[in-house]
């Protein structure tokens, strides 16, 4: 057998195992915090401090090795404290193979609140049953550049929508008893030198775009831990600043948890501990025997130290620690599964789909080529911290191959990646496997094209067009074939502007969890109908990108100037009146939505007063399928540079054929204010205000305005 003939399998019919039905997670009770059980818990608190000697509420302070563990905090057993054992991560709980859930960005692409509280309840059950009781989750840092490795790990450009599906999570999460840890505050937006660069980013831009959904998850998801980024924010270490971790964190917002720093990320004893870190990871470099001499010194106060182990101790007690010590029990994979495979049914992306090639029909076609570096692997997840051993994945191979079983015939041809078309000898690699690729597509009725990335925390994409020469075959096939559909899986945007015009239909399935392949057939074949939308913006061309120049990013000198202000994703877009080649919010459906009747409760109002926002929404096509209804304001006259739009409120909404729904959005005090950097706070300047609803930030199809009278 000849190497080519060995990359290459062709396929009739192979079986697949589905994941079976299985019980939905239980909603337990509600850990939050602020009730009056947890407001009676603080003399327990302070009973206990007064039992402590200092040696023991150092030893709560830092890590300690523990083989197996992610991060760990020994029990003192005297007190009857408990332990604290902290895992990984976003994507599904890193202690051991567990369920591997779509990547954030998929959740995010769901825009479905109700959603994103099941994925935190199912990682939260997973957490607890591994016998831990912190999750290192959710992480909501925006994404700033195209280029950033763990972007695939956070929900997108939009502070709003951010905070919402986090805030959503994190209740899902601390339901099941478990702690969640929303990271990496603050201003964490590229891995290129991660461990030290300076975020410079002015106090508005800060507080519009990159704190919010750290604000959300504390004020309103009750968040019990915050993790201090690595990188610097103004000069300082994220770990070691006052003004995040002071003045914001627990001043302005009143977080009474605790800050954990990133593994590695703690630089100094006595700043960081006067400045607002409370437990040092994973080791005890700083927060060790150093701290115990500084507060012997007198450098760090009693009160500093007791306010450190009073917010420890406080969450233990409020999230039950101390009558359920962390244990291994029964996970029930069946019921994560399902979750995981349903949050990202949802979280496709439908991105074109000219001619409606999709969804197919399998009684339409005779052949179907299927071709793809990966195609016959699944791509479950990304690296670093977030990444998953599942016990069992589905590859597109496989769920397509059981999808059409023998009424078409499935040819598959593993196109390798890495190899240079340019250079390569014909006959036996790169180009020859390409003139195979163009050869197949041509024989059959459809060509079916995989394209893929692989995002890591660690280091940034050097380009953030499709690596291994993925273009090149995807132009090459749709040549051969003008009935091509192209799957991506990547982790972010990525730049498609090479054959987007001329391929008829494109999907973003994202990284989708251990279920990619049934998730992707499912819809290609419509037994799902797509309703995702996406959370970042896909430009045209990198230059077009709101973080275009060096002394932006990577940075220069240490500092990455965070120049474009607020006008970041699509809110540059806009700005600069660019088309994007798809824009925030897109997606679309087998179905169509009409839009109408658009009101405002109130036409005029007072600075700090609300609003409702009221629309009908109807489907017309002949299928049920979901809408998200997006609700973006604008500031007609304002006396800083505000965004042309900006997304204050959305809601899924599913219909049947020809049904229509009332939708009802409010508008709170602060989705109109901007951040007013000489008055230090909130302000509802007065003046007109345009409501804008639509089905993506650049498909706007009503819109209403009100007034904010003084
Ligand atoms: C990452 C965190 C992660 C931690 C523990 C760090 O390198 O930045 O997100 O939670 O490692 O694995």
């Amino acid at each position: 057998m000849t190497n080519k003939m060995r990359r290459r399998t062709f396929l009739k019919q192979s079986a697949i195992v589905t994941t079976a039905a299985a019980l939905a997670p239980k909603a337990s009770k509600v850990f939050a915090a602020g009730s009056t059980a947890a407001q009676t818990n603080e003399g327990n608190v302070e009973s206990l401090i007064a039992r402590m000697t200092l040696e023991e509420k150092i030893q709560m302070l830092h890590g300690a090795n523990r083989r197996g563990f992610i991060g760990y905090v020994p029990a003192i057993p005297r007190l009857g404290i408990p332990e604290l054992a902290l895992t990984d991560g976003p994507a599904g709980v890193r202690h051991g193979p567990g369920t591997a859930f779509p990547a954030p960005v998929a959740l995010a692409a769901t825009w479905d609140r109700s959603l994103a509280r099941e994925y935190g309840a199912a990682l939260g059950a997973e957490t607890k049953a591994r016998g831990q009781n912190i999750l290192l989750a959710p992480m909501v840092n925006i994404v700033r550049v195209p280029e950033g490795g763990r972007n695939f790990e956070t929900f997108g450009e939009d502070p709003y929508l951010t905070a919402q599906i986090a805030s959503a999570e994190i209740r899902g999460i601390q339901s099941q008893g478990v702690m969640a840890e929303v990271k990496h505050y603050a201003a964490n937006n590229q891995e290129k030198d991660r461990l030290q660069v300076s975020a410079e980013v002015d106090e508005r831009t800060l507080r519009e775009i990159y704190l919010p959904a750290f604000e959300t998850a504390v004020k309103e998801a009750k968040v019990g831990s915050v993790m201090a980024a690595y990188n610097k924010v103004n000069g300082t270490f994220s770990s070691e600043n006052t003004h995040l971790l002071k003045d914001i964190l627990k001043g302005e917002w009143g977080f009474d948890g605790f800050v954990v720093s990133d593994w590695g990320a703690t630089h100094s004893t006595v700043e960081a501990a006067n400045n607002g870190l409370d437990i040092e990871m994973p080791g005890d470099k700083y927060f060790g025997q150093a701290l115990l001499a500084a507060v012997q010194q007198g450098q760090v106060s009693q009160a500093t130290i007791d306010d450190k182990v009073r917010r420890i101790l406080r969450m233990i007690m409020r999230f039950g620690f101390f009558d359920r010590p962390a244990k291994i029990g029964p996970i029930n994979y069946q019921a994560q599964g399902q979750v995981a495979r349903r949050v990202a049914e949802a979280g496709v992306v439908l991105l074109k789909n000219e001619g409606n090639v999709l969804p197919l029909d399998v009684n339409r076609f005779k052949s179907l080529a299927l071709i793809g570096p990966y195609a016959d692997r699944a791509t479950s997840g990304g690296g670093g911290s977030a990444r998953m051993s599942p016990f069992n994945t589905v590859s597109p191979l496989a769920a397509i191959t059981e999808r059409i079983g023998d009424r078409a015939i499935l040819r598959f041809l593993k196109f390798v990646p890495g190899t240079d078309l340019s250079k390569s000898d014909p006959a036996t690699t790169g180009a020859g496997l390409l003139a195979d690729a163009v050869q197949l597509a041509k024989e059959c009725d459809l060509a079916l094209v995989f394209a893929r990335d692989f995002e890591t925390e660690g280091v940034d994409r050097a380009a953030i067009t499709l690596p291994d020469e993925q273009d090149e075959m995807i132009s090459a096939i749709v040549r051969a074939n003008p009935r091509t559909i192209v799957v991506l899986n990547t982790g972010c945007m990525v730049l498609v502007n090479r054959w987007a015009d001329a391929v008829p239909a494109i999907v973003q399935a994202w990284y989708a969890g251990q279920d990619d392949g049934n998730v992707i057939a499912d819809v290609l074949f419509g037994n799902i109908n797509p309703s995702g939308k996406l959370p970042v913006t896909f430009s045209r061309t990198r230059e077009e990108m709101p973080v275009a120049a060096a002394e932006q990013y990577p940075g220069l000198n240490g500092r990455g100037l965070y120049s474009e202000g607020v006008f970041v994703g699509y809110r540059h877009f806009d700005k600069n009146n660019i088309a994007p080649q798809f824009a925030f919010g897109h997606g679309l459906s087998y179905t169509t939505f009409d839009y109408s009747n658009i009101k405002v409760s109130r036409n005029r109002i007072k600075p700090g007063e609300s609003l409702t926002v009221e629309l009908q929404v109807k489907n017309t096509g002949r299928r049920e399928g979901a809408e998200v209804v997006q609700l973006y304001l604008q500031d007609l006259k304002a006396s800083v540079p505000r965004p042309v739009k900006e997304l204050k409120g959305f809601e899924k909404v599913l219909l049947r054929p020809g049904q229509m729904k009332l939708v009802r959005l409010s508008l709170d005090a602060r989705s109109m204010a901007f951040y007013d950097v000489t008055k230090k706070q909130w302000n509802v300047e007065p003046g007109q205000f345009k409501v804008m609803a639509g089905s993506s930030s650049r498909d706007i199809r009503v819109s209403a305005e009100f007034e904010v009278v003084s």
